[in-house]
């Protein structure tokens, strides 16, 4: 922490980067630390490669986020948020891993401690919490913009509190964000309480897709290219939809099928999700076909023909230690 307060504090240019095709805490973490360094007088970039999910743009100065990247040898220091591995962020990551000054913050026990200063906590809720802790360090007072972005990356992180992540941490930073400016209503108002009509046409595409192993203990939905450009939908819509899959009684891993690229090939790309109810680590499984994550939210992303994918997950229910054991 001490060294990284240092160094922050010394750097004039800071470019601030978060995961693609970002959650609540990827855009959150972001905003924070931006609107932070600012305020410190720094001459800060933020940066995501993708689009801001519409959910998310009533975060104040979240059109300060660029999604491009001339050149990043320009800066003094480089912060990245939420990454459990340099190239979650995308693109501009080879040319990153080139430049001095990189701080590492994240939550994510497969965490690759790439970067030359981290700080790495699996036991924190979000990332939101740990960029929290960086900023009192700091010593920068929080203003309503950078407490509802702290506010809403835990919110999204824990579930609304109740994933297995949700610490005493959450409510008690919650607590002060909101005595900061943060509206707990307008947040979930903004965050949950609008979907568009393709959204729900998606959900119930994603319900028809549903499989269950023959010992009822995994589930699996899957969703294509065709069925987003029917419903209009984007890779953004799909956040969430995995809770369905896994909130089935006797399931205790949920994989989530996304068909990323490949239209019309038999071998696609797709990204897998991984959600477990606590007994089983989807990290190891996820870290198994290159991915990774938390014990219970976890991912990867293969090149591969539908059928062979689905078999293999389901084959996990009978190699799976807590999967496969008949009880
Ligand atoms: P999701 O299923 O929502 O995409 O991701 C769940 C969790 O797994 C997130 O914390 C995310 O960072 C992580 N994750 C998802 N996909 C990947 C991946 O391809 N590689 C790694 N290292 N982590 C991933
Ligand atoms: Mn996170």
């Amino acid at each position: 922490m001490k060294r990284i307060i240092d160094q922050l504090q010394k750097s004039h240019t800071v470019l601030v980067a978060s995961h693609s095709n970002p959650d609540g805490d990827a855009i959150g973490a972001l905003l924070a630390t931006g609107l932070a360094l600012k305020a410190m007088h720094k001459d800060v970039r933020m940066y995501n490669q993708s689009a801001i999910p519409a959910v998310y743009r009533f975060l104040p100065s979240v059109h300060s986020i660029s999604h491009r990247l001339d050149a990043v040898e320009l800066y003094d220091t480089i912060v990245i948020l939420d990454c459990g591995s340099l190239e979650r962020v995308g693109i501009m990551a080879p040319q990153i891993r080139e430049c001095s000054n990189i701080i590492n913050i994240d939550h994510h026990m497969t965490n690759t401690r790439f970067g030359d200063l981290q700080l790495i906590d699996s036991n924190a809720c979000a990332t939101a919490e740990i960029v929290y802790r960086i900023i009192k360090e700091l010593g920068v007072q929080f203003d309503c913009p950078m407490a509802t972005a702290i506010y809403t990356g835990i919110l999204t992180d824990t579930g609304s509190f109740r994933f297995s992540s949700t610490n005493q941490q959450a409510f008690a930073i919650c607590a002060d964000m909101i005595e900061c400016g943060a509206n707990p209503y307008e947040v979930a108002q903004n965050v949950y309480g609008h979907y568009s009509l393709g959204r729900i046409k998606l959900l119930n595409l994603a319900l028809d897709s549903l499989e269950i192993s023959p010992n009822g203990k995994l589930s699996i939905m899957s969703l294509t290219q065709d069925m987003l450009d029917t419903t209009r939908t984007q890779t953004e819509d799909i956040d969430g939809i995995i809770n369905y899959a896994r909130r089935i009684e006797d399931v205790k891993v949920a994989a989530l099928i996304h068909e990323v690229a490949g239209n019309g090939r038999e071998r696609r790309q797709y990204h897998v999700s991984l959600r477990s109810d606590g007994d089983v680590n989807v990290a190891l499984i996820a870290a198994q076909f290159g991915g990774g994550g938390h014990a219970s939210a976890a991912g990867f992303s293969v090149e591969a023909a539908l059928s062979d994918l689905k078999y293999k997950i389901i084959e996990l229910s009978e190699t799976t230690p807590g999967l496969c054991e008949m009880n």
